[in-house]
């Protein structure tokens, strides 16, 4: 009976915004016969176990995501090695009801969504650091604030073969990866909710992928990332200083320099940055200046398709496939509020910032924010560059 009790009472809770909570919190424990103290312990521990929250950092303004319920994320090196194998893999076509039900799928005609005929499908990530139900609710706990967990995280599921990875695909494969980032942050940013959407792939294990089957993974964010907001900020100063966007100044000296350019086509360009954090960091800069990834077309996207398989290529080739990060630096999404982001269709420019996982981040970068680079990028880039593929 009690526990019929505190569910309605959790409902109705819930329903409810703080003013009224406090206001009825009586009058709904005497209805349902509850003594107040089980019902404080009870919420509270449903609420913790249920909803990952925001904690804002109060000294660098840095938000932080406390996710618990990721700790029953299979995660020790025992399920990985397990996972590379075809057997109980999620991502594998025939295996659709091991997923959440599938939010998007490039699919053949006449086949059903959550069964087999797609070749890039989207799930929500099964153990979400965010979830996409409710209000973000913020709240101020004595001098700190706090945010509801709310936002999305979905996984990409790149290709139906088990086997292979985002370079092995043909373009028109990977062109179909790709028009899915686009649909999805396309529909993501229509959120009021939803300031930042992160496109990003963690490839082995070094870069915190737990399954190795080709996906990438997007997370939507209430706030807008601090280090993006850091990039914004500063692509946003430099074109008050000099009236011109970094990124297409960058790509200029690139070009001039050639001394850090892998590849280039007609529309892209990727090359090892002059201040590079990690050996071998790459960016990937489309040369037609925009801030949104989702304003490429189909032409663009194609393109897009070529420079990233012909640079990963490069990279699994030179580098014994390494294990990377990527992530997709794109706009946020632009709500109408006084100064914010007015400027980003001058100022700001996409790009995709590749970072393979040959060293550690130790001691003196946690402690300095400084990066100690053991490669140059002009050796990176030309043995890059020299690796065929
Ligand atoms: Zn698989
Ligand atoms: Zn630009
Ligand atoms: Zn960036």
């Amino acid at each position: 009976m009690h526990i019929v009790c505190l569910i309605k009472y959790t409902l109705h809770i819930f329903q409810l915004d703080n003013h009224d909570t406090t206001k009825s919190f009586g009058v709904v424990c005497e209805k349902y016969g509850l003594d107040t103290a089980t019902i404080v312990r009870t919420t509270a521990a449903r609420w913790r176990k249920t909803m990952s929250e925001l904690r804002k950092d109060p000294i660098i303004n840095r938000w932080v995501i406390i996710a618990d319920e990721r700790m029953k994320r299979p995660h020790d090196f025992t399920a990985i090695e397990e996972s590379a194998s075809k057997d109980g893999c999620p991502f594998c076509p025939g295996a659709e009801e091991k997923t959440p039900p599938e939010i998007w799928a490039v699919r053949k005609k006449d086949t059903e969504p959550n069964g087999p005929g797609w070749t890039v499908r989207v799930v929500p990530n099964k153990f979400p650091a965010l979830r996409i139900e409710g209000e973000l609710d913020r709240l101020g706990v004595g001098m700190y604030d706090r945010m509801n967990g709310i936002g999305a995280h979905e996984v990409i599921i790149e290709t139906t073969d088990h086997s292979k990875m985002l370079e092995d695909l043909t373009v028109d494969q990977i062109l179909d990866v790709y028009k899915t980032y686009k649909q999805r942050l396309s529909d993501l940013k229509g959120d009021t909710r939803f300031r930042y959407i992160l496109l990003f792939k963690n490839h082995g294990m070094l870069a915190g992928a737990s399954l190795s089957h080709a996906h990438s993974q997007l997370i939507a964010t209430p706030v807008t990332p601090k280090r993006i907001a850091e990039e914004m900020n500063g692509a946003q100063s430099y074109y008050r200083y000099k009236e011109r966007c970094v990124y297409c100044d960058i790509l200029r000296e690139e070009l001039a320099q050639k001394v850090r350019i892998i590849y280039e086509n007609d529309s892209f360009i990727s090359f090892c940055p002059f201040a590079s954090r990690f050996p071998f960091e790459i960016w990937v800069v489309p040369k037609r200046h925009d801030p949104d990834f989702d304003s490429a077309d189909d032409n663009e996207l194609h393109a897009f398709s070529e420079a990233m398989k012909a640079t990963l290529a490069k990279l699994a080739g030179a580098l014994k496939k390494p294990h990377y990060n990527y992530v997709l630096h794109t706009g946020p999404a632009r709500w109408k509020r006084y100064g914010y982001w007015q400027t980003l269709d001058l100022d700001y420019h996409w790009h995709v910032e590749i970072m393979p996982r040959l060293v550690n981040v130790a001691g003196f970068e946690w402690g300095t924010g400084f990066y100690i680079n053991p490669t140059k990028p002009e050796d990176a880039a030309a043995f890059l560059q020299e690796t065929s593929v």
